[in-house]
């Protein structure tokens, strides 16, 4: 991956000035470590009319998902392919916006204590970078750099260029050009570059804030994609950009006669904010789960492991659900959902729908019967692989309710989930997470020993590579099915 950096001579200063204000001489090539590979800076041309300045990042992959691994010993072993097979190598990304940081550290200040004038002068500069993954395609990619002053060209890079019709990639040929600060123009990629890709390689901490803010002073105050460039560089963690977006209103009121209400207010709009602030999984997958509900006619539901009681309280919101359980093993989780579902408020007519009670689906269990659904909504990843027979008998033996709806993480998904160390799985209590064939096959093999028969279902978006980041399995039983066949 690489990008160039090119300007023309001025009156009074040479192009070759690029040297002075890169601290990189033209006339070296050089060679800097990074965490990830190795940063080469050189000049394909240095003269007084025109100079250009190259750098090339080589990308170790397998550097790249060992260092994740060992940031996350003991996390699940990957063997997804897809982290050795990915664009990283190839593409302009998070990682040349870190090297950019590191090897023009002085540069990004603005500092020359060599030539303390030119820091300060804009002069005309072209920037390029063949290839640039840009999430939000071309269109986006102009909204980001044309406020700043940037005349912008962002061609989209077919798929294929043998095979047309197979239409674009998610990659761009940039090309910037416009009089500016050099510093400037180096903030902006430092910061643009990781928000178009959109994939970091890292964990986003908390300090990720004070480098957007310092990045971005002076133009990302006033920039109009503002929030998109907050959420996505802040790898979409609503409390961190929310802390950013206020520090970014307050800079600007500064500068403006608002009150500070006014601009904490127009801030953080969350009623309009929904671009970037997606339906969380845990909503979407409650969703989910009520749609299956439904469409099987259920009218007594279980829900087991019912954790902290958000789907029992989604249950409850709708009559049709006449009867609602929910049991776990965790004598805490059910306080909490006692507590938020206010059973001790409830009238009587309502709390005689509801009911909590604590067990292990470790064992069979009688207050299991007699129900036409259960649920397992994110449970069975946390039980140890050798006691899972134990609850499928508990289950789908003993207390066969005619639908059964379990969902599980779907571990292919995590290598897109931005917040997530690569290799580690996304709670540490997950004894294992399943590929989509490994649901599968455990889910065929359970609905074929148990005499039903089993749909699966999306939730969350599903990615054409790796699937959805949720995967979920609905049971029914068969024999059902030929009751209702004789009753028709
Ligand atoms: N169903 C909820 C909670 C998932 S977290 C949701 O979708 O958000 C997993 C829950 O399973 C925890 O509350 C945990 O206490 C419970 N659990 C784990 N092992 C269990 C077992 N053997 N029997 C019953 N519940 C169990």
């Amino acid at each position: 991956m690489f990008l160039t950096i090119s300007t023309t001579g001025t009156a009074g200063s040479p192009a070759t000035d690029l040297g002075f204000l890169l601290h990189k001489h033209p006339d070296k090539a050089q060679r800097f470590s990074t965490s990830h590979g190795t940063a080469h800076v050189l000049y394909p041309e240095a003269g007084a009319e025109r100079c250009t300045a190259a750098l090339l990042l080589e990308i170790d992959p397998v550097a790249l998902v060992r260092r994740a691994k060992d940031k996350n010993r003991g996390g699940a072993p990957d063997s997804a392919l897809a982290q050795y097979v990915n664009d990283r190598p190839y593409a302009a990304s998070s990682l040349l916006a870190v090297a950019i940081g590191n090897v023009f550290s002085t540069a990004l200040k603005g500092q020359c204590a060599a030539r303390p004038e030119l820091p300060g002068a804009a002069r005309p500069l072209r920037i390029e970078v063949p290839v640039l993954p840009a999430r939000g395609g071309a269109a986006l990619v102009e909204r980001l750099f044309a406020p700043l002053g940037w005349t912008v060209v962002a061609e989209p890079i077919a798929l294929d260029e043998t095979f047309p019709q197979w239409g674009d990639s998610r990659y761009v040929r940039l090309v910037l050009e416009g009089e500016q600060r050099l510093a400037d123009a180096l903030r902006h990629l430092y910061v643009l570059l990781p928000v178009l890709d959109d994939a970091k390689h890292y964990w986003v901490a908390p300090d990720e804030v004070e480098k957007l803010l310092r990045a971005g002073e002076g133009w990302l105050e006033s920039h109009p994609e503002q929030r998109l460039i907050a959420g996505r560089y802040l790898g979409r963690r609503w409390s961190l950009t929310r802390d950013a977006l206020e520090r970014l209103a307050l800079a600007r009121l500064a500068e403006s006669d608002d009150t500070e209400a006014e601009a904490l207010d127009n801030a953080v709009d969350e009623e309009t904010d929904t671009e970037e602030r997606p339906v969380p999984l845990a909503v979407q997958r409650r969703a989910a789960i009520l749609d299956a509900l439904r469409a099987a006619g259920a009218a007594r539901v279980l829900d087991l492991g019912c954790g902290q009681g958000q789907l029992v309280g989604e249950l409850l919101k709708d009559p049709r659900f006449t009867e609602v359980a929910g049991t776990d093993v965790s004598p805490r989780a059910l306080a909490v959902a006692a507590r938020r579902l206010r059973l001790d408020r409830m009238t009587e007519r309502q709390a005689a729908r509801v009911r909590l009670f604590q067990g292990s689906l470790a064992y069979t269990d009688r207050r299991l019967a007699g129900y036409d659904a259960a649920v397992l909504s994110e449970v069975i990843e946390h039980l140890d692989l050798p006691r899972l027979p134990a609850l499928e008998h508990a289950v789908f033996g003993a207390a066969r309710p005619a639908t059964v709806v379990v969902t599980t993480p779907n571990v292919e998904y995590n290598v897109r989930w931005e917040t997530l160390p690569a290799g580690h799985v996304r709670h540490s209590d997950h004894r294992f997470e399943w590929t989509r064939e490994e649901f599968r096959t455990w889910a065929a093999e359970v609905a074929d020993r148990y005499g039903y028969e089993v749909a699966y279902v999306p939730v969350g978006p599903d990615d054409p590579e790796v699937g959805p980041p949720t995967q979920m399995g609905v049971f029914t039983r068969k024999e059902k099915e030929s009751e209702q066949e004789k009753a028709a």
